[in-house]
C-alpha cells in the first residue's frame, strides 16, 4: 500500500498541496533514511514545500528524524528521515482451520501481537459475538502509547449482507444466522469492516502486484468449500447486497438433483468440495482429516489425486473454471486449493478446462498456483482502514 500513497487523494476533493504532502511520506516511506534535500531533487519541488510538509508529518509524529547524513567535506550534513510504521496500528481477524485468529499489525504490515481462540463449529451468535470480543480486546489493548487505533478488519467464510453489515449464513457454522458486525462495532468501541476471505486476499494481491492492476484477476478456491471473486483493473466486481460470484452454488451437472448445503439443488459443491466428498473419501480412506489444512498432507501422502472420486470432481470443478472464464475472460487464473496441490490433478484439471473452452482464446490466459500458508488476507482486510485514516492524516492542516 506504501507504494500507491501517490494515490490516496485520487477521486476526493483535495487540494495539490495534499498530493505534495501524499508524495513526501511515500518518499520517505520507501526510501529510509532520505533527507530533505534528496526530497527536493527527486520529486522536483521548491525546498520551502519540503521543508513546512516533512516539519508537519514530524508535528504528527508520521516521520522522526535520525542520524546525521556525513557527505564528506563538502556542504553541511544533513539529517535523514525515517517513517514511524507504528503511527497507525490495525487488528486483523482471520480463520485457519477451526481457529480465529487476529493479529496486530502496523503500517508496514509487521505484526505487533498475537491471538488465537479455538472456535466450535456449532456455535451460535452470542457465542461468536462472545468469542471475537474476547479475541479482540486483548490486542486492541497492546496499542503502543504514541500509536492511533484504525479498527478492526475481519475475513471469513460465507454470505456477507454488506448494507446491513450481516454474516448471513456459513457452511462452516451452520448455526450462525445474520450476525451483527455493527453491534460488534459498538461492543469493541472501533470501527470493523468485513469481506469474504477471498475478497480480502485478491484485495491483498491487487497491492502487492502491479501487473494486476491492469485486466482480468479471477480467484478460485476449491477446498472445503468453493467459491471465487473476481477484479477487472484493480476494482473487485461487487453487487449491491454483497453477495456475488458463488461458483459453488452454481450447477454444473443438470442430471444432478443432490440438496447442497445452502439448500438448492444439483450445486457443483454437491459434487466438488471437500464436505461434500467427505463420506465417500472416508469409506476408502479411514481417517481423512475434514478441515483443508489437515487434509492436504493426507491427501498427498496416500495420493488421493489418483482416486476416481477426485477425478470425478476435478473434471467438474473444470468446468466451472471454464464457464466463469467465458463470461469473464480474465487475463490470469489465481487458484487455491489443497486438491490442486497434487501435480498430476492441477494438470488434469487444466486439460479439461482447455478441453471446454474455445482455442481461440487460450492465449490470453496465465493459471497461477497460490501456496495454501498464503495469508494475504490480514493485510486485504485492513487496507481500506489504513488507507482511509492515510486519507486524512495526509491532508494538509490550516
Ligand atoms: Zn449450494
Amino acid at each position: 500500500m506504501l507504494s500507491l500513497l501517490h494515490t490516496i487523494h485520487d477521486q476526493t476533493s483535495h487540494r495539490i498541496k495534499d498530493t505534495e504532502k501524499a508524495l513526501i511520506y511515500q518518499q520517505i516511506c520507501l526510501d529510509p533514511g532520505i533527507t530533505r534535500k534528496r526530497i527536493v531533487t527527486d520529486l522536483k519541488l521548491r525546498p520551502t514545500t519540503v521543508s513546512n510538509m516533512v516539519a508537519e508529518l514530524i508535528d504528527q509524529g508520521m516521520v522522526y528524524e535520525g542520524e546525521l547524513q556525513s557527505n564528506g567535506r563538502k556542504g553541511r550534513p544533513e539529517i535523514r528521515l525515517y517513517m514511524n510504521p507504528d503511527y497507525l496500528v490495525g487488528v486483523a481477524v482471520y480463520i485457519v482451520s477451526k481457529q480465529l485468529k487476529a493479529v496486530l499489525l502496523n503500517l508496514k504490515g509487521d505484526i505487533l501481537a498475537e491471538n488465537s481462540i479455538n472456535v466450535s463449529l456449532q456455535m451460535g451468535n452470542d457465542d461468536l459475538m462472545r468469542l471475537l470480543v474476547e479475541l479482540i480486546i486483548p490486542l486492541k489493548e497492546k496499542t503502543p502509547e504514541s500509536s492511533k487505533f484504525i479498527g478492526v478488519g475481519l475475513s471469513f467464510f460465507g454470505n456477507f449482507n454488506k448494507i446491513r453489515q450481516e454474516l448471513i449464513f456459513s457452511m462452516r457454522w451452520p448455526n450462525i444466522k445474520n450476525f451483527s458486525f455493527g453491534k460488534l462495532g459498538e461492543r469493541l468501541n472501533s470501527e470493523v469492516l468485513v469481506s469474504t476471505s477471498l475478497e480480502a486476499k485478491l484485495n491483498h494481491l491487487l497491492m502487492y502486484e502491479n501487473e494486476y492492476q491492469e485486466g482480468g484477476t479471477l480467484l478460485y478456491h476449491w477446498g472445503y468449500g468453493i467459491g471465487a471473486t473476481y477484479a477487472m483493473n484493480g476494482v473487485i466486481l461487487e453487487s449491491t447486497p454483497g453477495y456475488i460470484m458463488e461458483a459453488g452454488h452454481v450447477a454444473v451437472d443438470l442430471h444432478n438433483e443432490t440438496v447442497c448445503r445452502c439448500g438448492g439443488i444439483g450445486c457443483l459443491e454437491t459434487e466438488a468440495a471437500l464436505w461434500a466428498l467427505l463420506p465417500e473419501l472416508s469409506k476408502a480412506y479411514p481417517g481423512v482429516p475434514e478441515n483443508e489444512n489437515d487434509f492436504r498432507p493426507f491427501y498427498l501422502e496416500h495420493h488421493l489425486g489418483e482416486s476416481e472420486i477426485i477425478r470425478k470432481a476435478a473434471k467438474a470443478l473444470a468446468q466451472s473454471l471454464a464457464t466463469l472464464y467465458q463470461i469473464l475472460h480474465p487475463e490470469r487464473i489465481i487458484l487455491l486449493s489443497p486438491f490442486l496441490m497434487d501435480e498430476g490433478i492441477y494438470a488434469y484439471v487444466k486439460e479439461q478446462f482447455y478441453r471446454r473452452t474455445s482455442p481461440y482464446t487460450h492465449d490470453d490466459v496465465t493459471f497461477l498456483l497460490l501456496q495454501p500458508e498464503f495469508r494475504g488476507e490480514i493485510y486485504g482486510s485492513t487496507a481500506s482502514l489504513f488507507k482511509n485514516r492515510l486519507q486524512k492524516e495526509l491532508t494538509v492542516q490550516d
